[in-house]
């Protein structure tokens, strides 16, 4: 595409779109082919200060943050109607700059409008209570917003993850500052368009694109941020907790996940198949909630394997924008390269590549970084592939000979993010539920949550919850208020 053809994209701050202060800007490649379709203006630590800055302001002088929960009811659902009208563009866009599937696309702005509906009901029902105490006092509790919260979003669901921890903040009364990741910036910032458009006050909704060393240790690391809603890495996720506990300031953290999926004997083994398949081979596999570790009972590990690989080189590989595509590109071709890393790494220390494996070498999915279902067998504890977080389509199998020994490997891991559990008999599946160390546990469903259920991480997986109608007071602070009203003269009753 010519370069003076290509839609160019602004910072958002203060309800205007603005240029980075330095005028840096850069090219935003499609996943699919690597050819630039957008420009983007790129921040630094300045533009995080100066959005800092409005946000504060706009927080104390907008009332936004007064008592009328209406207004905030209001905007959100306007909000939400806004982005559901823009449905498709919205989807076009995240595909194009994400790589991920039309339909996945189009799933992930449904749940945009359905997470912002969510919350616009609740922002109005945000209340205190009165405690009875001695002494002819009267005691209350009022819920205040905490002022500028900040927000800073991982690649892999590009408006999804952010306004999932943005529309609690917004319905509680703050003033939001959305730091996207640099490679999916896009749909964010069409969404503040749209934030304006609402009626959400200038000043309230602000998008700073930027790097994270440079835009988000800024926002972070300053007296006006509030409160920091994390999505990303455990390294980068440790990294601003040290700053935050430097300023005392609360986080969620959201990380990783090495998801086991264990399936019992008697599991209905197709339904089991096409559930796997989706919680490894969806998003392409980049997915913090990733079923990427399978542990199948010995007994049915051959029938098992044979539907998933049956699965997998049926899977259509393709780019997202192509209507029969049912697994776009990974994100970047760092990405790609890393995924593949892992898949050489295991087969140099003898596991065997059941399918996949490979980077397309002719056709238009070389042009991309495309890589297709990859099924791992033959790997033990001691594999980096069953370790760490590959966030890629690629599925490691290992099996058990008791359920005691499929839960204590479903658990042998670091982190504790979603974890499946298939069987046909329900007793035996809540007890295992109740034994994973998990976040989340599914039983016979591919990972699945909706913005009322909570969505949280154990151990290594991250700290705090999102989602769910707990997520609003984390971004807000209960004040307790004691009134000495005296004792009334007269009869005692
Ligand atoms: P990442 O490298 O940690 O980046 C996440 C965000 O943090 C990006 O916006 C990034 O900016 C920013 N960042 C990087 N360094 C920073 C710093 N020093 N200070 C402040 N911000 C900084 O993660 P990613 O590669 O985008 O995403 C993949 C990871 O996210 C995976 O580990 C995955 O499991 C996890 N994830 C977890 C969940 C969940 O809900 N639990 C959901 C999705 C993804 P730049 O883009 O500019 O680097
Ligand atoms: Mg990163």
């Amino acid at each position: 595409m010519a370069a003076a053809t290509r839609p160019a994209y602004s910072l958002f701050i203060g309800g205007a779109n603005v240029p980075g202060t330095k005028n840096e800007t850069r090219t935003v490649p499609d996943p699919s082919t690597r050819e630039p379709f957008a420009t983007v203006a790129v921040g630094g630590a300045d533009d995080a200060r100066h959005a800092l800055e409005v946000a504060d302001k706009a927080f104390r002088e907008s009332n936004w943050a007064s008592d009328d929960g209406a207004r905030r009811t209001k905007a959100l659902f306007r909000l939400a109607g806004l982005v559901e009208a823009d449905l498709e563009g919205f989807a076009q866009l995240e595909t194009q700059n994400q790589g991920k599937t039309i339909r996945e696309s189009r799933f992930d702005i449904g749940f945009v409008v359905r997470t912002l509906e969510y919350h616009a009901g609740l922002a109005d029902k945000i209340e205190g209570e009165t405690i009875p105490v001695p002494g002819g006092r009267f005691d209350y509790t009022s819920v205040e917003p905490l002022g500028v919260t900040v927000h800073i979003a991982p690649w892999n669901y590009p408006l999804l993850l952010a306004v999932r921890s943005i529309a609690p903040a917004l319905a509680a009364g703050n003033a939001v500052i959305l730091k996207p990741a640099s490679l999916t910036p896009l749909s964010s910032l069409r969404f503040a368009q749209l934030a304006k458009s609402a009626g959400i006050p200038d000043g309230i909704f602000n998008v700073v694109v930027g790097s994270g060393s440079a835009v988000g240790e800024a926002l972070v690391d300053d007296d006006r941020c509030r409160t920091v809603a994390f999505t990303g890495s455990g390294d980068v996720g440790r990294r601003i907790q040290e700053i935050a506990a430097r300023r005392m300031i609360p986080t969620t953290l959201e990380l990783g996940g090495k998801g086991p999926v264990v399936v019992l004997a008697d599991a209905d083994l197709d339904r089991a198949a096409k559930g796997i398949g989706w919680g490894i081979f969806g998003n392409a596999g980049q997915m913090c909630w990733a079923g990427s570790r399978l542990l199948v009972d010995e007994s049915v590990r051959a029938p098992l394997l044979e539907r998933l690989v049956a699965l997998a080189q049926k899977l259509k590989v393709g780019p997202g924008s192509s209507p029969d595509a049912e697994m776009g590109p990974l994100v970047s071709p760092e990405q790609q390269e890393s995924v593949l890393g892992f898949v050489t790494e295991a087969k140099d220390a003898g596991a065997s590549i059941v399918t996949g494996g490979q980077r397309y070498t002719d056709g238009p999915l070389s042009q991309g970084n495309f890589l297709p279902p990859t099924i791992v067998d033959g790997v033990n504890a001691t594999h980096r592939i069953v370790r760490e977080e590959v966030f890629g389509p690629v599925l490691a199998v290992q099996s058990f000979r008791s359920v005691e020994e499929g839960i204590s490997m479903a658990n042998e891991t670091q982190y504790g993010l979603l974890a499946s559990v298939w069987t046909r008999d329900l007793a035996t599946a809540h007890a295992v539920a109740r034994r994973l160390e998990s976040g989340m546990v599914v039983i016979n469903d591919p990972p699945t949550t909706f913005p009322q259920t909570p969505f949280a991480g154990f151990r290594g997986s991250g700290l705090g919850s999102e989602q769910g109608r707990r997520a609003l007071e984390f971004y807000t602070r209960r004040k307790n208020v004691m009134v000495n009203v005296g004792r009334l003269k007269g009869p005692a009753k």
